[in-house]
């Protein structure tokens, strides 16, 4: 057998007959419509279009078919691989817009939303209470004055003309630093503020004097090892008692409104002669019949102890280098513990020590 072999009809040869063109077709434009991203519609491209395509293979054998074969071969395949890559360009172009979109939701800023869910820590009633009455006393001109909490026996005590025997000064109620001997203490009141101010200038001295204290007291409903005072200190010419009673009474209504009056009782402190605790009038009854009322605050009374005051001793003044004959003075004490526990109604002083902040947080986030 010799001649052209005109039996031969290339369009019937896979892969150029119409059906198997068409499947290709078929599968990459299903493929391409599968695609649920542009990285999957990455793959149908290279499986479907790229160079090792079933069609880009079919192309490939576009030239060796005889001249009519390879026209309807080539529109046949060549209008396949142009419907592919039309479905391509749009799926990609459908893709993108999905992905722009999705990404304009996921990158959506709330401006509604919290912007900050650390909890926000806030000061300690007690420093605020503090702050507080600095301000109140600063505002009469006063100044305030600080000092160690480690202080010299001789200063915590003795300047105070507290005794090489007063009660104070055993171990039960001071915390001695060691070695014993070493005449250190935490200090059991901030009165050596007053005892150092006193030392350091000369009159007049209008200082207020708020701090940390120690006593080895165990932690109850109404007592802490560690709680703060507030001691004032006047030395001028001239200082009364009426000038005592008139800071106190302004000191009461700063801390606990208008109206609110104290009264003296007389009393006995080594610092102070005469002395007295100040009470307050009740800021609930108002001391207005209190017992009829049957007031929970003052228990009946009226009043309600709020510290301690007198005229400064003179062997006070003396003992640090203050002339007594021409200089008087007044000085009182008051627990910031209570003062806050009045103000604001809180009856467990350990609420104020424990660092609950569930406790400082109902006083407000002022920082
Ligand atoms: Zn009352």
């Amino acid at each position: 057998m010799s001649g052209p072999n005109t039996e031969y009809d290339p369009v019937a040869v896979t892969p150029l007959k119409a059906d198997e063109v068409e499947a290709m077709r078929v599968a990459a434009l299903d493929a391409v419509a599968a695609a649920r991203d542009l990285e999957a519609l990455k793959r149908v491209r290279t499986e479907h279009a790229g160079d090792r395509s079933p069609l880009a293979l079919a192309n490939r054998e576009i030239g060796a078919l005889p001249p009519q074969a390879r026209k309807d071969a080539g529109m046949r395949v060549g209008r396949a691989r142009g419907d592919v890559n039309q479905a391509l360009a749009a799926r990609q172009a459908e893709l993108e817009a999905e992905a722009e979109a999705r990404m304009l939701v996921e990158e959506t800023v709330d401006v509604t939303l919290p912007w900050d869910l650390t909890p926000q820590g806030a000061r300690h009633p007690l420093t605020t209470l503090q702050e507080l009455v600095g301000d109140v006393f600063v505002a009469m001109g006063w100044e305030v004055a600080e000092g160690p909490e480690v202080e010299a026996e001789w200063l915590n005590f003795d300047a105070l003309n507290l005794g090489a025997d007063h009660p104070a000064r055993t171990m039960q109620d001071t915390f001695w630093l060691e070695p014993a001997d070493g005449g250190l203490v935490m200090r059991t009141h901030t009165s050596p503020v007053q005892a150092r101010t006193m030392l350091q200038r000369r009159p007049p001295i209008y200082v207020v004097c708020p701090g940390r204290v120690f006593r080895t007291d165990e932690l109850d409903a109404t007592h802490t090892p560690v709680f703060s005072q507030v001691e004032g200190l006047v030395v001028d010419r001239g200082i009364t008692m009426a000038h005592l009673k008139g800071t106190l009474d302004h000191f009461g209504e700063a801390m606990f409104g208008e109206g609110i009056t104290t009264r003296f009782r007389p009393s006995y402190f080594p610092f102070t002669e005469p002395s007295a605790e100040v009470d307050l009038v009740c800021f609930v009854c108002r001391g207005r019949e209190p017992a009829v009322h049957g007031c929970r605050t003052c228990k009946g009374e009226g009043w309600i102890e709020w510290g301690g005051c007198g005229v400064v001793n003179p062997r006070v003044l003396a003992a640090c280098g203050i002339d007594s004959e021409t200089y008087t003075g007044f000085a009182f004490g008051m627990g910031l513990e209570r003062t806050l526990m009045f103000r604001h109604g809180v009856e467990d002083m350990r609420d104020l020590v424990e660092g609950d902040v569930r406790f400082t947080a109902a006083f407000g986030t002022e920082i």
